[in-house]
C-alpha cells in the first residue's frame, strides 16, 4: 500500500466544496470497505491453505473461525463482527464481484452491500448473478439502506417465494432471550421470538398494563408492562428472588451464599436456582461507609442494594478469609479446583479471558494455563477461565497463552502476535493498595476504576456462532 493523502484548508471551504469533499471522503472509506474485504478474504485464504494438513480437510470452518478472531484482534473487533465481515468478504470475492465493484467505485455503502448479500441467501445459484444485477440497479437509484433493504426483501419475496418459509426456519432456530447491561444500574433483558408470538406478548402486556392503570395504578404504561413482565416471571417476589451469592472485595470480608427457589408461579417440582455474586467491603457492608458495590458481571450497584441483597442470601460460604484458609487459593497439585477458589476466579476473570471476548465467566471453563499435565498448579496464578470454543483454540495448541503475571494472561496468536488480557478484577497488590493489606500469602481482589456495566461480559447465553 502506497501513497498519501493530505486534506488541507478545511477552515476555508465553502458550503459547496464542503458538500463535495464530504462525497469525496464518503467514496474512499467505501473504497477502504472494498479493499479491507479483499484483504479479510485473502486472510481466510491464507489461514486455510496454511492449516490445510492440519485440520483443513477435516473441519474447514475451523480454519475460518482462527482466521477471523485474528482479524478481530488486529482490528479490536468482536469475533463475531469479524466473522460477519470475513464471511461478507468470501461472497463479495466470488459470488458477489459485481456488489464489490460497486462499493470499490463508491455508489455502493456497506450497508447496501449488506443487504444485497443478505437478500442473496436461498436464492438458487444459477440465478445468483441475474438477481444481484436487478438489486444493484434498485440500489443505485439513490436509497437510503433502510428504503433499499425495504425494496430488496420485497424483491425477493416475489421472485423466490419459497425463500420464505426457508429464511424464517433459520431465523426461527436463532430464537434466544439475550440479558445486556446497561448504565445506572439497569440491564436489558429481551427475546428474539417468532414475530406473532412477540406481538401477542407485547398486546396481552399493554392489555394488562392498561387494566391496572383502569384500576387506579399511577404507574406510566411502560413501567407497568416492565413490572408485570418481572412480576410474571419470578414469581412477582422481586427482592427474594436476588437472594444468592454475595462477596466482598475485602479480605476481611469475602463471603459467598447460594439458595435454592421454589418459584411459585411454576409447576412445584421445577426448581429455579438462583446465584448472584456481591462485592462489597465489610465496612460497606455494617454500614460504616457507602463505597459502591459491585454485582459480579455487570458493575457498580448502590451499597444499599448490595446490602439489601446480602441481607436475603440464605447461605454464606467463605471465599476469602483469615490467612488460615490459605489452602483456598493455593491447592498446587490437586487438579480439581476447589468450589471456594472456583467464586474467587469468577469473580477476579467476569469474562472469558481470551481477547475480546465477553462470554460470562458462570458459562465458561477453568483452564490451567500452563496445563496440568505439563506441571502447572491449581492455583489462583496457572488458572483462568476459557469459553469452550476459545479453550479449544488454546488445547489444540492454535493460540498459547501465558500467565507471568497472576491474573494477567499473555496470548500469542496462529500468527504470531501478542496480546495481554486484564482480569475483570485486578489483584491488589503491587501499586494498588486496597483499603486494608491483604492478608499474607492471599491476593485481595480490588475493583478496577475503569470497571462498570461497560466492562462486564455480555454473553450470557451459549449462542453458537453463525458459522
Ligand atoms: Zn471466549
Amino acid at each position: 500500500m502506497t501513497g498519501a493523502i493530505v486534506l488541507q484548508g478545511t477552515e476555508s471551504l465553502t458550503q459547496d466544496e464542503a458538500g463535495a469533499v464530504l462525497s469525496r471522503l464518503d467514496a474512499l472509506v467505501r473504497w477502504a470497505q472494498a479493499q479491507q474485504a479483499k484483504i479479510l478474504h485473502r486472510m481466510e485464504t491464507v489461514f486455510r491453505d496454511d492449516l490445510l494438513e492440519d485440520i483443513g480437510r477435516e473441519d474447514p470452518g475451523l480454519t475460518f473461525s482462527l482466521a477471523a478472531e485474528e482479524a478481530a484482534a488486529i482490528l479490536c473487533l468482536p469475533a463475531n463482527t469479524a466473522k460477519m465481515l470475513m464471511s461478507d468478504a468470501g461472497q463479495l470475492c466470488s459470488t458477489h464481484t459485481a456488489t464489490l465493484a460497486g462499493l470499490e467505485a463508491g455508489t455502493l455503502s456497506y450497508a447496501h452491500v449488506q443487504t444485497v448479500l443478505d437478500q442473496s441467501q436461498n436464492v438458487p445459484e444459477a440465478e445468483l448473478a441475474g438477481f444481484e444485477k436487478d438489486l444493484l440497479a434498485v440500489a443505485a437509484a439513490g436509497q437510503t439502506p433502510s428504503q433499499f433493504r425495504v425494496k430488496a426483501r420485497r424483491m425477493r419475496e416475489q421472485a423466490y417465494p419459497e425463500t420464505i418459509s426457508v429464511r424464517h426456519k433459520t431465523a426461527f432456530e436463532r430464537r434466544r432471550v439475550c440479558l445486556a447491561p446497561d448504565e445506572d444500574g439497569m440491564s436489558w433483558l429481551s427475546a428474539l421470538l417468532p414475530a406473532a408470538r412477540a406481538q401477542l406478548i407485547y398486546t396481552q402486556l399493554t392489555t394488562a398494563a392498561r387494566g391496572e392503570q383502569a384500576a387506579g395504578d399511577p404507574r406510566r404504561v411502560d413501567e407497568l408492562r416492565a413490572d408485570i413482565l418481572a412480576d410474571l416471571l419470578d414469581g412477582g417476589d422481586c427482592g427474594s428472588r436476588e437472594g444468592g451469592h454475595a462477596a466482598a472485595d475485602d479480605p476481611a470480608a469475602v463471603v459467598a451464599g447460594d439458595d435454592t427457589h421454589e418459584n411459585p408461579t411454576m409447576d412445584t417440582k421445577a426448581r429455579a436456582r438462583t446465584e448472584i455474586l456481591v462485592l462489597i467491603t465489610a465496612e460497606t457492608l455494617f454500614g460504616a461507609d457507602e463505597q459502591p458495590a459491585e454485582l459480579h458481571s455487570y458493575g457498580h450497584i448502590s451499597p444499599e442494594t448490595a446490602r439489601r441483597l446480602a441481607r436475603q442470601a440464605a447461605h454464606w460460604t467463605p471465599v476469602e478469609r483469615h490467612p488460615d484458609t490459605e489452602e483456598i487459593l493455593r491447592v498446587g497439585r490437586r487438579r480439581k479446583v476447589p468450589a471456594g477458589l472456583q467464586r474467587w476466579l469468577r469473580a477476579r476473570d467476569g469474562t472469558c479471558r481470551f481477547p475480546g471476548c465477553r462470554t460470562n465467566a458462570v458459562i465458561a471453563e477453568i483452564d490451567h494455563t500452563k496445563p496440568w499435565s505439563h506441571g502447572g498448579t491449581t492455583d489462583h496464578d496457572n488458572l483462568e477461565h476459557l469459553c469452550r470454543r476459545h479453550h479449544m483454540f488454546k488445547t489444540r495448541g492454535f493460540w498459547k497463552a501465558r500467565q507471568h503475571a497472576p491474573g494477567i494472561i499473555e496470548w500469542t496468536s496462529p500468527g504470531g502476535r501478542t496480546y495481554r488480557t486484564d482480569p475483570h478484577l485486578t489483584l491488589a497488590t503491587g501499586g494498588l493498595q486496597p483499603a486494608m493489606p491483604p492478608p499474607k500469602g492471599l491476593p485481595a481482589l480490588k475493583r478496577v476504576d475503569a470497571g462498570g456495566a461497560g466492562s462486564g461480559p455480555d454473553d450470557y447465553g451459549d449462542t453458537p456462532p453463525p458459522f
